[in-house]
């Protein structure tokens, strides 16, 4: 009797551990839930088909893969989480295209004006968004233009750029010291769309960012083709933004900082030192901006998989689903079909919703999935569903993000950076482990491309983010064919027409990735806390922010406490 009695309590303690994680083992074990390569096929070749039009912002066939994301969650039992009970969330954009006759002239006294020639020495763009602009202003150099009150840095000192012209380099101050501007990677403030944004922030109606290869890590033509075409931003809302935001070639600024008796390498390494201040030349920009605009709306695609109990908190799943549109101008083959880049993250993000949707049982926290659009343009949908989420950002744990995975073969070697700097890597870690798949450090930390994929607008409203990609090394080959691949794609078909599906496309790897984001989900959401940003990490102070100290966020929930140990 009393051993039946102590095999009963031990039987009803083990059924009491059995959690939300426990009862989707079963389904998660290998060759149950799983995948489909051949679905993640035939989602690519659909999305990047020519009748796609190569999925354009603005454009029809943007449109259409925004209607085809949709009824693919409809179809897996996904509940809308867009606008009005729709899967769209309207995204109001301004397409500005700066115009041949807008000029930009240096003046000071006694000294002959220098005009700026359109695209050979500068490119301006008006964020502010209006047809015309004058600007007559003085310039003020601020060296990097970077305030960082945790590296202990501020260029302004106090100077203030209400109604004038900031001129500052791209980039931050070099370092190896890993808590210096995190040593060699390159941190959001080195980035030229962090200078446009502090400076704006600061009053400044124009911006010239000088030109510099090295420090870009681009040349002048790359700045040139990007800026010469029209762009496209989100509609304006309360933020400051610049009437000028402006690149200026080297030899120009050189010139430009000539004219007011200072020389431009002197100014470049006073501003390598903490005591920096900045310097008013004695130069006014005279400029006249003429901007042709056409407001569009876009539209990010949402849904929700609704968690089993009453939750407030969520797990979210992104991917872009635009890409560059249909070139008119161009001869022969003008579509950027854009099948790596990103219909595989669309196919990989619809594999995903399809498992959580057969999941065995609801999730304790809402599952969102978001297919987001104008990130080309510079990921404006991201940004725009980071400042409007369905569930406020305090309240997702963790987005999950995939952008252009190669469908070529079985890879041994993943990359999730940015996941290292979360309180979620040690299960990140081991998910990978049982993935048979090792974690490779991002190889090129300096370019920083954790601040150029969509999870970087999800991670700056303080959400943890990152995106899940293969690395270098497949089943069968070594890391010198994968990098050499990579290379390949990167010359001959990266943002090109010839970015296009063929039937020798191996998407192991991408089911094989989208399984493992399920499976990481699956943790994340069972997680007893939120997930956070290690401590010192440069978004910490943003998601503390989001997170007003509240029961159901600082303490686990009651649902997911494990019951005592018997
Ligand atoms: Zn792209």
């Amino acid at each position: 009797m009393r051993t039946l009695k102590l095999m009963l309590a031990t039987l009803m303690v083990v059924a009491l551990r059995v959690s939300y994680l426990d009862a989707q083992a079963s389904k998660t074990a290998p060759g149950s839930l799983h995948a489909d390569a051949q679905r993640i096929r035939a989602h690519v070749k659909f999305l990047s088909s020519d009748l796609l039009e190569g999925r354009g912002t603005g454009q029809r066939g943007g449109d259409i893969a925004a209607e085809y994301l949709a009824t693919q969650f409809a179809l897996y039992g996904l509940k809308p989480a867009g606008d009005q009970g729709t899967y769209f969330q309207q995204v109001p954009m301004m397409e500005v295209k700066t115009l041949a006759e807008t000029s930009f002239n240096f003046v000071a006294n006694n000294v002959e004006t220098m005009t700026l020639r359109n695209l050979e020495d500068f490119v301006t763009s008006n964020e502010s968004q209006t047809e015309t602009a004058y600007i007559d202003a003085p310039i003020v150099f601020v060296g990097y233009g970077i305030s960082a009150p945790e590296y202990n840095w501020d260029d302004y000192k106090g100077t203030d750029l209400k109604d004038k012209v900031a001129l500052l380099f791209v980039n931050e101050p070099a370092s190896d010291d890993p808590k210096f501007f995190k040593g060699k990677a390159l941190t959001y403030y080195g980035r030229w769309s962090y200078k446009f944004e502090e400076t704006a922030r600061r009053g400044a109606v124009a911006t010239l960012i000088i030109h510099r290869t090295d420090l870009a890590s681009y040349g002048w033509e790359v700045v040139r083709n990007s800026w010469g075409k029209a762009r496209s931003f989100l509609k304006r809302d309360g933020t400051p933004k610049l009437q000028a935001a402006s690149w200026i070639q080297l030899d120009a600024a050189k010139k430009l900082t000539a004219m007011a008796g200072l020389d431009l390498d002197k100014l470049f390494e006073q501003a390598q030192s903490k005591d920096f201040k900045p310097v008013e030349l004695s130069v006014r920009l005279q400029a006249h901006i003429a901007s042709q605009l056409r407001p569009f709306v876009s539209r990010n695609v949402l849904a929700v998989l609704p968690a089993g109990r009453t939750s407030q908190e969520a797990l979210l799943y992104t991917a872009h689903y635009d890409h560059l549109g249909l070139d008119p101008d161009m001869k022969g083959h003008n579509i950027y079909n854009g099948a790596v880049d990103n219909a595989t993250g669309c196919g990989v993000l619809l594999e995903v919703a399809r498992l959580w949707s057969e999941a065995p049982s609801a999730p304790p926290r809402m599952i969102l999935f978001a297919g987001v659009t104008a990130e080309e343009q510079g990921l404006l949908g991201s940004e725009y569903l980071g400042k409007h989420s369905p569930v406020p950002p305090g309240r997702i744990s963790l987005d999950l993000n995939y952008d252009a995975l190669a469908p070529i073969g079985d890879p041994e070697e993943m990359e999730v950076s940015g996941a290292e700097r979360t309180t979620f890597f040690p299960a990140v870690k081991e998910k990978a482990k049982s993935f048979g798949l090792a974690i490779q450090p991002d190889a090129h930390p300096e370019a920083g491309y954790y601040y150029r994929s969509d999870h970087f607008s999800l991670a700056r409203v303080g959400i943890p983010s990152f995106s899940i990609s293969e690395g270098l090394k497949f089943k069968g080959r070594d890391e010198a064919w994968g990098e050499a691949q990579h290379r390949d794609y990167l010359e001959h078909r990266y943002h090109q027409p010839s970015d296009q599906y063929v039937p020798g496309m191996d998407f192991t790897g991408d089911a094989k990735l989208a399984t493992f984001g399920y499976e990481l989900g699956v943790e994340a959401v069972s997680q007893p806390k939120l997930i956070g940003w290690l401590p010192g990490d440069e978004f910490e102070a943003v998601r503390q922010k989001s997170q007003p100290l509240s029961p159901t966020i600082r303490k686990p929930p009651k649902r997911n406490a494990k019951p005592p140990r018997p």
